[in-house]
């Protein structure tokens, strides 16, 4: 009898200690965009930003990693128009899209990004890839399209991720300039905002992805903050995992996403490291931002100093979400 539970407690430890450790419930957090968006593309935002926690969630349901969770949730925005991300992406000042994305695993700093990629529905699962199976951080342009071809991802028709509001927007930014007038911002109807998704499971470990199609009017080859690791996305399981969106040059120059990292790294909470850095960003550099930050205890920080953010979340069986500032709904998961 004693040997018997012995052997027992032998066979069942490793498992027994592994439950231990699942004090946290795991949580999927997206934003899709900080931005002056429209009040008629509020609905459309909130519903997409919804899906996606759904999508995130589920990847941990089927046994899935944090990285399964974040691009699941990624991907389903970037399928979604109603977001500045694969199909519906902003159009450069040749009405061309062209997509960055990068993603982040917190236990081994583990990071993949893509910069200026066309044609491909994706950009965040190529970012992966990158990662995965490459000796780099961060392709650029053609040769991230020759890797995606090399990885038999599909290379969609010329202009199929352009949408006709994205072409629009274009008209409108040549005629009201880069004026932040009303006028502009009512008329521009493409800056439909950026997408990105931190997540952490139930022993901590968390990952960081983003994927935008840039700003409208951009440059041709210009890169955003989207593609940069600590400007756009960051993970580290010592501490957490941060996505950002806005103006992506603003961004680059604070590192914003580095910035939330070291502020929790000198004891401020999530919540806090996330709002004191947008408004830091804010208040020296003149121009707006989002972030969204995960802890690696599972603390949520949210915040943004543009007009809206549609953001969601998942923990346990509550379904969060908003996109006003105050704003905080709830309601079971389905
Ligand atoms: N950060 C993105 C960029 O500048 C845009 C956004 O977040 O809406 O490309």
């Amino acid at each position: 009898m004693l040997i018997t539970s012995f052997y027992v407690i032998i066979f069942y430890l490793p498992l027994l200690l592994r439950l231990s450790n699942c004090n946290m419930l795991p949580v999927i957090l997206v934003h899709g965009g900080a931005g002056d968006i429209m009040d008629s593309r509020v609905p459309a935002k909130i519903a997409g930003v919804k899906a996606a926690v759904k999508a995130g969630y589920a990847a941990f349901e089927k046994g899935g990693t944090v990285v399964d969770a974040v691009e699941a949730a990624v991907r389903i925005m970037e399928d979604d128009p109603a977001f500045n991300a694969g199909y519906g992406s902003v159009v450069n000042l040749e009405g061309e899209v062209e997509m960055d994305a990068s993603i982040m695993i917190g236990s081994n700093l583990s990071a993949g990004a893509v910069t200026v990629v066309q044609d491909i529905a994706n950009a965040i699962s190529l970012a992966r890839l990158v990662m995965e199976k490459t000796p780099h951080v961060l392709l650029a342009a053609h040769g991230a399209k020759k890797f995606a071809i090399d990885q038999g991802i599909p290379i969609l028709p010329p202009g199929s991720l352009v949408t006709d509001t994205a072409l629009e927007a274009l008209e409108n930014y040549k005629k009201y300039g880069t004026q932040l007038t009303e006028i502009a911002a009512v008329k521009n109807k493409g800056e439909v905002g950026t997408v990105g998704a931190v997540a952490v499971d139930a022993e901590g470990h968390v990952a960081a992805a983003t994927s935008t199609g840039g700003i409208t009017g951009k440059m041709v080859g210009r890169s955003s903050d989207t593609s940069v690791l600590g400007s756009g996305s960051y993970a580290d399981d010592q501490f957490g995992a941060v996505s950002t969106t806005g103006h992506g040059e603003t961004i680059m120059k604070f590192c914003v996403a580095h910035t939330i990292i070291k502020a929790m790294e000198n004891g401020k909470s999530a919540d806090q490291a996330t709002i004191d850095t947008i408004n830091a960003m804010t208040a020296k550099l003149n121009n707006t931002a989002g972030a969204i930050t995960v802890s690696k205890t599972g603390e949520i920080g949210i915040a943004f100093s543009s007009k809206r953010m549609a953001w969601a979340y998942r923990q346990g069986n509550e379904v969060h979400y908003g996109i006003e500032r105050g704003q905080h709904e709830k309601e079971p998961a389905e």
